[in-house]
């Protein structure tokens, strides 16, 4: 796919930041990228495009990038650069003498949402195959891991329902936990263009968000609900819905499952579910929520779009099948404009999740349990795989820190800057006797490694990412890897010296492999893609077209499943010493943990990490915008800039955490989603000292 109109050559590929998965021209000057341009013919961005996509690729050829292996005896000796070879068989003997000493289940793998489809799928085939367990967990786990499990045991299927394109037919759009114009900013920008148009908004989030001040919208509404009562929330909504008589009975008669849904409905109509009762727990006004509830189920079209706010939860897993519970108590899922939308953060969650990067689950969403499943993949890998579920990343670093657990090869994750509760990773990573870690930059979690092996960014290797509208989309290489090897390559390598052979000459036959295994994959292949441009999944016999809306006859699972969603409180309370909720987000022009983005020049829009409060808090303590501020919570202490924001609600305060000298996971503790154990990142009980002046 080469544009000889632009400067030298163009080629086509996927932006490797947010879950839009935006098309882009890379436009060349022999091996050097000159420009990065939105493609017009991208089906998720329809040539537009943000300010990381189109200006934040400078980061692979940073200076800071390390282009050759390197290993270490032990985590206080310097490095020694060494051959490839000569790394991977120190990490392999490392490996196998771990495994001899303390069993085979002592070693694992973190797959990386910023890595190819055809890269997490072979780390996972790595751990089955070569380490031969299942000990292999992603970073979705940390992030949407409960959109997985939700989207799941309710509709069936584990992703999301909708196109981007989707969110021009609706008329109420409910965003929930999300801030779109900011952290996915293409979809952010047809949101507030449908808005203009007459679609009308309902934010559900402690913290206003942008798209509440669209001009010209027709009506927004912000329920500025306290940290941590998602589930209440929902609740309330679906009473008030059941209780005015707006459901679909038509839709819940023809589309769901009878006795599930009575159960479900005497469950919301207990009294404590009433907008009037949880309106102590959410902070909601009980007039503005009811009014919302009605604003969504008399929708024609009513469509929800959720992101961390609703995951990042001790109750992650519960909101997101209470979100699927309304969409389908209104009827308002199987059709365009409407649905159950995750907002995916990375350019891959989508893809590391289908690629079987779970402990619990193979590629496909299908059960290490299962027989059948599991003989498919022994025939066509050649092993007996072990039918238990492995360590999911929170369990490898429990045990880890308990001494059982000795080996990890962690491909392009920095678990030790973005898990929570640093204090706690480190103290797991400190006890390997094995850390491989395979990144770009020597990043935090290379403190703790005896084998670097170094990484390719999107731009030096062929492969495809999946965005939050399951389309599957090409990667393609613009130039050589400057570590020699791409990352499909080095797992490759790895695995050969572990004594498990791989050999494939090119990603397209890592798919094809996947395709053969994978039911929802089994129409996707490289040359469907050059041709179309992208595929959204499932496509196989039955959608051989790929399927852009789901569940629109029936649902992946046959009837959809109400469940009922008790809200539990978090045992992360606020208390005379740590008064304050501390919630977190991200901004515009950075990424996550800002390893690529603060290597660009993205850098110079925001050079640190700020904490946002209300002026009552800040009056309270003293504070003024600029201010230096210590902010403590159980777990730990760091220290942020001020800035007074009437955005925020008394008694919540917001930070980002893009730049890791802030430490905001320093304070943030490990209690997790009680079914995926999705670190509740957005409720930290914390207090605030003015340290000094500005
Ligand atoms: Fe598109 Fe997201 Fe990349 Fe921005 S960061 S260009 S919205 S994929």
């Amino acid at each position: 796919i080469i544009d000889q109109g632009q400067p030298e050559h163009s080629v086509i590929t996927t932006c490797a930041y947010c879950g839009v998965g935006c098309a882009f021209k890379a436009d060349m000057k022999g091996d050097q990228v000159v420009r990065m341009t939105p493609y017009k013919g991208g089906a998720a961005n329809r040539g537009h495009s943000c300010v990381k996509g189109r200006f934040a690729f400078g980061y692979a050829t940073h200076s800071d990038r390390v282009t050759e292996p390197m290993i270490r005896d032990s985590i206080d000796q310097p490095w020694r650069t060494v051959s490839w070879q000569e790394a991977v068989d120190f990490a392999a003997q490392r490996i196998r003498g771990i495994q001899a000493k303390y069993g085979q289940n002592s070693v694992g793998g973190i797959t990386s949402s910023r890595c190819t489809n055809e890269e997490t799928y072979l780390v996972q085939k790595l751990v089955r195959a070569a380490f031969g367990n299942n000990n292999v967990d992603t970073c979705a786990r940390v992030c949407h891991s409960p959109t997985g499990y939700g989207l799941k045991q309710t509709l069936g299927e584990s992703a999301g329902t909708q196109t981007f394109d989707s969110v021009e037919k609706a008329d109420v759009i409910m965003v929930i936990g999300a801030n779109p114009t900011d952290g996915h900013p293409v979809f952010g920008s047809r949101l507030r263009k449908r808005l203009r148009q007459g679609a009308s908004l309902i934010v559900a989030d402690p913290r206003e968000i942008d798209a509440l001040k669209t001009a010209h919208a027709k009506h927004t509404a912000h329920l500025p609900l306290r940290p941590g009562t998602n589930v209440a929330f929902i609740n309330a909504m679906a009473y008030t819905i059941i209780e005015e008589g707006l459901e679909d009975k038509a839709f819940i008669a023809e589309r769901c499952e009878g006795p599930a849904f009575e159960e479900w409905k005497a469950f919301i109509m207990e009294a404590k579910n009433s907008p009037e009762a949880s309106a102590d727990i959410t902070g909601i006004n009980a007039a503005k929520l009811r009014q919302a509830a009605r604003d969504y189920a008399n929708a024609r079209n009513g469509a929800i779009y959720y992101g961390l706010g609703v995951t990042e939860h001790s109750q992650g897993s519960t909101m997101v099948m209470g979100i699927a519970n309304l969409a389908m108590l209104t009827g308002n899922i199987g059709r365009e404009g409407v649905g159950v939308n995750p907002l995916r953060g990375q350019n891959n969650v989508q893809g590391s999740c289908d690629m079987g990067s779970f402990p619990h689950e193979l590629p496909g969403y299908r059960p290490v349990s299962d027989d059948a499943v599991r003989a498919s993949f022994e025939q066509a890998w050649g092993v007996s795989l072990q039918a238990e579920p492995g360590f999911r990343i929170t369990n490898m670093l429990n045990e880890a820190v308990a001494g059982n657990y000795k080996g990890l090869y962690c491909q392009g994750e920095d678990i030790a800057q973005s898990d929570p509760n640093t204090h706690h990773v480190e103290a797991a990573l400190r006890n390997l006797e094995c850390l491989i870690v395979q990144d770009i930059f020597l990043n935090e979690t290379a403190k703790f490694a005896h084998v670097f092996l170094p990484g390719s960014s999107f731009l030096e290797k062929d492969g495809t990412f999946t965005n939050a509208e399951r389309r599957i989309s090409p990667v393609r290489k613009v130039m050589k890897p400057l570590g020699g090897l791409a990352d499909w390559e080095a797992t490759m390598l790895l695995s050969n010296a572990l004594g498990y052979p791989m050999d494939y000459s090119h990603p397209s036959e890592i798919m094809d492999e996947i395709a053969s295994l994978t039911p929802s994959f089994a129409g996707v292949n490289y040359q469907r893609l050059d041709e179309e441009g992208s595929i959204q999944w499932p496509c196989n016999d039955a959608t051989p077209n790929g399927t852009p809306i789901m569940h629109t006859d029936e649902f992946t699972r046959g009837k959809g499943l109400f469940i009922n969603t008790e809200y539990v409180p978090t045992t992360e309370k606020v208390t005379r010493r740590f008064p304050l909720l501390l919630t977190t987000g991200r901004i515009l022009s950075h990424y996550n943990v800002g390893a690529q983005t603060r290597r660009t020049d993205n850098v110079a829009w925001h050079a640190q990490d700020i904490l946002e409060l209300h002026p009552h808090d800040a009056e309270d303590r003293g504070i003024s915008d600029g201010d230096k501020v210590e902010i403590a919570s159980r777990a730990g202490k760091t220290a942020l800039t001020a800035k007074i924001s009437e955005r925020m609600q008394p008694g919540v305060v917001y930070t980002t955490f893009h730049h890791p000298e802030s430490g905001a996971n320093v304070i943030t503790t490990d209690n997790s989603d009680w079914a995926t154990n999705c670190p509740e990142y957005k409720v930290t009980a914390v207090q605030l000292t003015k340290v000094t002046q500005k």
